[in-house]
């Protein structure tokens, strides 16, 4: 937002050394692809700090929650981060299929948008149906939400971590034009 970087998220040899022994990530990310937003790069963190998942659309699909659930139980990560962003390329697609569906579309890329299409689905009968901008705004939270009860409820060994171990499986929002991050999804209230 500042446009200031940490000096710390440079990477040195005595980082990489340090970290050749082990890694301790404070934050596991669950991202989109998207190239403008690199987790590591939107969060000023360095190497070893952030366990990053990324796919379009930052979907939850088995291999998502088996990378989660690895990295929280193998090095005690206490917080998950499902990361949606503005103007997502992934819900924007999903939108666009729904309103005028291919049959030429692969396999591969319809297993994503499969993933999108129930929490973005239902807006398409509310009264932004016309307004593919507010669409997308509102679709990408719903995704995000999704992604992110997905994860707590998907998965009987994070259930398990959440319930004995306070790990926390928060929902946020990238803005591409700000660089804000906004937590808006599970967050305890303060105090
Ligand atoms: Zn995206």
């Amino acid at each position: 937002m500042s446009g200031v970087r940490s000096s710390d998220t440079l990477a040195s040899q005595t980082r990489r050394n340090e970290l050749a022994a082990g890694q301790e990530p404070f934050a596991i990310i669950l991202g989109c692809s998207d190239s403008r937003v690199p987790a590591e790069i939107v969060f000023d963190q360095g190497l070893g700090d952030l366990f990053v998942i990324r796919v379009a659309g930052n979907i939850v699909a088995s291999s998502q929650i088996g990378s989660v659930e690895f990295a929280a139980e193998r090095f005690g990560t206490p917080l998950v981060v499902a990361l949606g962003h503005s103007r997502c390329g992934a819900v924007q697609a999903t939108l666009e299929e729904l309103m005028r569906p291919r049959e030429s579309q692969s396999r591969n890329l319809r297993s994503i948008v499969d993933r999108i299409r129930p929490s973005v689905e239902a807006l398409l009968a509310t009264e932004l149906r016309d307004d593919l901008d507010a669409l997308v705004r509102q679709g990408v939270r719903s995704n995000v939400r999704a992604s992110a009860n997905h994860l707590r409820h998907g998965s009987e060994v994070l259930e398990q971590l959440i319930q004995r171990a306070g790990l926390l499986v928060v929902g946020a929002e990238y803005s591409l034009e700000t660089g804000v991050v906004d937590f808006f999804d599970g967050v305890p209230e303060a105090g």
